[in-house]
């Protein structure tokens, strides 16, 4: 067993029948990174850059945040990295950013909808980020984006910042994917608009179930209607990895169903590109792929799509097809 998992550590995540997909690491700061090596992630399909300004007494400076970044993407050396924008308000505070008191703080003031509107704040991480980009193959994502004109508005934002350190002879690279989020429900319905606008899509099942059941995702009165294999939840997942291919674009997930050994199956075989994941959860996840065969899942998930009522029935769908 300890000779298999060394082996996995250094190939590639491949299905019985073939298929390559990207096993990916979720990280909080650079001192994951350790983990991330030693679990021999092909990516990071998610940096969660809130922490850097959680573990801070006050805003991060451009230079800290550089520092961070740079780190995280010479590490990485040519592996993309994704990083995401800060992903503040909801349940994430800042001792010394105060946000406005709200009935439904994760219905309210939170993420991308602070950055556009605090620009001072996200132009400093966006600068920070395009100074880092010489240095690894970094890609940006912007958390909880509802309308393509949030996309849009961060997009020229980022291009103006750009400019601007072009214009000043710092070095940038040219090839900086922008994705998205998708984790709320509307733009998972609208997936096939924003794939024309975007580089990549990353779904959030933590939050695009929470959205779409309208359900609490700490609240345990309510946990039982927090159903990754729900068919609703499948449709929206589905149809955003229909929507992107059909324009060329990836998609991945970084919410904790893409290490989920009843999901990974079915996500096999609705065609997602990469899988994002704590560190921890990557060998287990390769050893899964290897041992199942794409075109066997797209037949499970196409069931799980079509003919089931419920998160259960699915469950025990993806069980007995794996047994
Ligand atoms: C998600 O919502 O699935 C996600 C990955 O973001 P976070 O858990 O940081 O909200
Ligand atoms: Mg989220």
């Amino acid at each position: 067993q300890k000779e298999e998992w060394a082996k996995l550590k250094s190939s590639a995540s491949i299905t019985a029948d073939g298929k390559h997909f990207d096993v990916a690491a979720n990280i909080g700061t650079p001192k994951d990174l350790q983990a991330v090596l030693d679990n021999g992630a092909e990516a990071i399909g998610l940096y969660r850059t809130e922490f850097l300004y959680m573990d801070s007494s006050e805003l991060p400076t451009e230079d800290d945040q550089f520092d961070a970044y740079k780190k995280v993407l010479e590490t990485m050396g040519d592996k993309p990295v994704v990083v995401r924008t800060m992903d503040i308000g909801g349940d994430k505070h800042l001792p010394y950013m105060p946000l406005p008191e709200e009935m439904n703080p994760f219905l309210g003031y939170r993420a991308i909808r602070i950055s556009l509107d605090r620009q001072e704040i996200f132009r400093t991480q966006l600068r920070a980020l395009l100074r880092a980009s010489a240095f690894g193959n970094l890609r940006i994502m912007f958390p909880m984006v509802a309308t393509v004109q949030e996309f849009q508005a961060a997009k020229k934002i980022f291009l103006e910042e750009k400019d601007k350190l072009v214009k000043a002879g710092t070095k940038v690279s040219d090839d900086i994917q922008l994705g998205i989020m998708i984790e709320i429900p509307a733009a998972a319905v609208l997936a096939d608009q924003f794939a024309k606008y975007v580089d990549f899509f990353s779904i959030g099942t933590n939050d695009l179930i929470q959205y779409t059941m309208a359900a609490d995702r700490g609240n345990e009165h309510v946990s039982y209607l927090y159903q990754p294999y729900n068919p609703s939840i499948l449709r929206l997942v589905k149809h955003t990895i229909d929507a992107a291919h059909k324009e060329g674009k990836w998609v991945g997930m970084c919410g904790e169903a893409a290490g989920d050994p009843i999901m990974v199956p079915l996500l096999l075989g609705m065609g997602l590109d990469e899988y994002s994941m704590s560190a921890t959860s990557i060998l287990k996840v390769r050893s899964q792929m290897k041992k199942l065969s794409t075109a066997d899942m797209a037949k499970v998930a196409e069931k799980a799509l079509n003919d089931s009522i419920s998160n259960d029935d699915n469950k025990k769908l993806v069980e007995e097809a794996t047994k």
